[in-house]
């Protein structure tokens, strides 16, 4: 499977430093093969680092994506609040296209008690305008919101794929913990298949061979996600969904957001390599 890169979501624990540069440096050193920039408490990086980051991301060979911060609602019910989500989104595509990221990751809106359909339209107005002015800024980062994990969450994968039918550039983070945890199944080899078919079906072969995958353990009750956890410590079959990957041929970034971070990438990586040593 030697198109899937395998990396973690945040600098790695075991790097020198938290930052972003020492995290590269670390996950190469592990023989990852990518990295999530999280700016998820904010954009903090300037343009100077950001242009340090892609130096060391392409001498190191890790590959980059980010991840937006947590404060975005883009069905918001008050303009100012639209407005300050949409400059989130826009203002981490900038430094992550510097940065020499391919995609941008995002947890897109609540409902708020709206009807599904009522804030789908409401997502769907404001990414257009987002992707507005990306494509007047020439910025090429795809731009992915996620598949998550709380029912109260505006995210399932079904208006997830209906955004990137619908908008150019939109393609999906598919988070298959977080999917596991909203419906409490989605955790077999046969249901990880159907839903590589569906992303097929509806955004063509290309989607499977650039997709951006997140995995973990998870917790959840009812009401989906209560709080990621290690693999080893959670029910996620991870095993039959990376046999999955491999037998559609899947390729792109999977980033491990399980709490011991690079200890759950590894692993994946290493199962990954065995699945395909037995073929
Ligand atoms: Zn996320």
């Amino acid at each position: 499977m030697a198109g899937l890169l395998f990396g973690t979501g945040g600098t790695p624990h075991s790097a020198k430093t938290a930052s972003t540069i020492d995290g590269i440096r670390r996950s190469a050193e592990l023989g990852l093969g990518c990295m999530e920039i999280e700016f998820v408490q904010g954009v903090k990086m300037g343009e100077a680092g950001a242009r340090l980051v892609a130096e060391t991301a392409v001498r190191e060979g890790v590959k980059l994506s980010a991840h937006a911060p947590y404060f975005i609602n883009l069905n918001a019910h008050e303009p100012e609040k639209i407005r300050a989500s949409q400059g989130r989104i826009i203002q981490t595509a900038r430094i992550a296209a510097i940065c020499g990221a391919e995609s941008i990751v995002f947890h897109t809106a609540f409902y708020l008690g709206d009807p599904p359909e009522q804030a789908y339209n409401t997502v769907k107005k404001c990414l257009e305008e987002i992707m507005g002015q990306l494509k007047r800024e020439n910025n090429r980062v795809w731009i992915r919101p996620e598949v998550v994990g709380k029912v109260s969450q505006f995210g399932t994968l079904e208006e997830i794929l209906n955004l990137s039918t619908e908008l150019e550039r939109i393609a999906p983070c598919m988070d298959f913990a977080h999917w596991h945890a909203r419906t409490g199944k989605f955790n077999s080899y046969q249901e990880f298949t159907s839903i590589l078919l569906q992303i097929e079906e509806r955004l063509g072969r290309a989607a499977l061979d650039n997709i951006h995958i997140h995995v973990s353990g998870i917790a959840y009750s009812k009401k989906g996600e209560i709080k990621h956890l290690n693999l080893k410590e959670s029910d996620f079959q991870y095993i039959e969904l990376l046999q999955a990957l491999k037998d559609y041929d899947v390729k792109g970034l999977v980033i491990c957001e399980s709490p011991n971070l690079e200890e759950d990438a590894l692993l994946l990586q290493a199962t990954c390599d065995t699945l395909l040593k037995t073929d």
